[in-house]
């Protein structure tokens, strides 16, 4: 079984954004040399999310309200998590959206549904975050 392991570095300068990871979860996979297995992204932060959705700016948007009115940002004093810190919101964003997505590989390729891409959410953004990326298969 062949095994591939790689984490992809981040610095978003906003506080909250998404980022279509669907190119560099391709280049994992063709130096992996999998032609078939399974591939798990993961963000390696708690205020941070991956997931699988549109690529369509209209719906990252609608994203962006619902989670802000799930959770909005300010008053920062809202949170008991912000004793010292100012993300108390950020947590409770990657929870509603993830952590990780697991794609299957089949012919080398990532077995995606029609217009599936894989996305980087950040929501305490300004410092840099890791996403780890674990391919394994023949
Ligand atoms: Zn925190």
């Amino acid at each position: 079984m062949k095994s591939y392991r790689k984490e992809l570095w981040f610095e978003v300068p906003t506080r909250r954004a998404f980022i279509n990871i669907t190119p560099h979860v391709d280049e994992c996979l063709a130096t992996s040399g999998v032609r078939e297995g399974i591939v798990l992204v993961n963000a390696m932060h708690i205020t941070a999310s991956v997931f699988i959705n549109d690529d369509e700016s209209g719906l990252h948007k609608d994203y962006d309200d619902w989670l802000e009115r799930l959770a909005p940002h300010e008053p920062v004093s809202q949170y008991r998590h912000n004793l010292g810190e100012d993300n108390g919101d950020a947590h409770l964003k990657r929870q509603i959206m993830g952590r990780e997505v697991v794609v299957a590989i089949t012919a080398g390729r990532l077995d995606f549904g029609p217009w599936e891409q894989i996305f980087y959410g950040e929501f305490d953004g300004g410092r840099r975050k890791r996403i780890l990326v674990k391919i394994i298969g023949e």
